[in-house]
């Protein structure tokens, strides 16, 4: 492959600590001042608290409409209930993927207040045409996902396809979304077509990234974000094993209106949104 279809980092950012839902301390890394959105990704937030005190009051009933959510549970177990009389219990390793559309009422509250919480929220956004589908709702379990390994090298395929694998998640849009792990001296390629955005957060240890002449380093608790290209390659030139998250997805390429938990394309929508919740329209099917 050319070396100019490899893609650059052009931002790298830092996480900012906040708090969500009934005060869970969270830090959220795509969805924030310095990052309010990469088309389609409009937020990405990790949980990650050993104190029940910061998890415990969990997210209680709430709304949402336009987008996907897809939680992805690294330790610790959520319990999901939403008003189209989905339950679905989280579990270490397994995805929660809710498609919001046309409006769903859920809560996201911990099994038990003991021991670590662990996970990533991603919310994906719906084109237009999309937004007022019917609500869906995905349980992946951990041994539903494929991972593929090859030496050094671990991918665990949430979204999309890898390797030759397909995860079993229902993507409205192009979407690859991996758990990757490599060994120190190992090195992956990872598609990310000319119409998509593409991150990566790494969770563990550091990575190098981008063309090979011009590598730019990532570490622990930062985000990478591409630009433009085909493909990515990033090399574990570490000497202490690394975990990273990989996304890529069509941009959408419409405006984005955002009002709290509702993202439309107008503020005209948005506020419908806030009407038909408070009228009790997101209960009816
Ligand atoms: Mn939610």
């Amino acid at each position: 492959m050319a070396k100019e279809t490899i893609r650059q980092i052009t931002r790298i950012i830092k996480g900012q600590n906040t708090s969500d839902g009934a005060g869970v301390k969270i830090k959220r890394i795509i969805g924030t001042g310095e990052l309010n959105q990469l088309d389609p990704f409009l937020l990405l937030d990790e949980f990650k608290n050993d104190n029940p005190d910061d998890y415990a009051a969990g997210f209680p009933d709430h709304p949402h409409r336009g987008f996907e959510t897809i939680t992805y549970m690294m330790a610790g177990a959520f319990t999901h209930r939403d008003s189209r009389g989905n339950e679905g219990h989280l579990t270490s390793g397994s995805v929660q993927w809710m498609t919001a559309g046309k409006g769903i009422i859920h809560s996201e509250m911990p099994e038990q207040t003991d021991g670590l919480a662990w996970g990533y929220q991603l919310w994906l956004n719906l084109p237009k045409k999309l937004k007022m589908m019917e609500p869906q709702y995905q349980d992946l379990a951990s041994e539903t996902l494929p991972v593929v390994e090859k030496t050094g090298i671990r991918v665990k395929v949430l979204a999309g396809e890898y390797g030759g694998v397909q995860s079993p998640g229902k993507s409205f849009i192009p979407f690859t979304y991996l758990d990757v792990q490599l060994d120190p001296g190992t090195f992956i390629f990872l598609p990310a077509p000319p119409d998509q955005n593409a991150f990566i957060y790494v969770i563990k240890g550091k990575v190098e990234t981008g063309p090979e002449t011009n590598f730019r380093e990532v570490k622990n608790g930062f985000l990478g974000v591409w630009g433009e290209g085909e493909t990515v390659l990033i090399k574990n030139g570490g000497n202490e094993k690394t975990h990273l998250l990989f996304a890529s997805a069509q941009k959408i390429n419409e405006p984005v209106a955002r009002g709290g938990p509702f993202v439309m394309n107008t503020m005209g929508e948005v506020k419908q949104a806030f009407y038909d919740y408070q009228t009790g329209n997101f209960l009816k099917p």
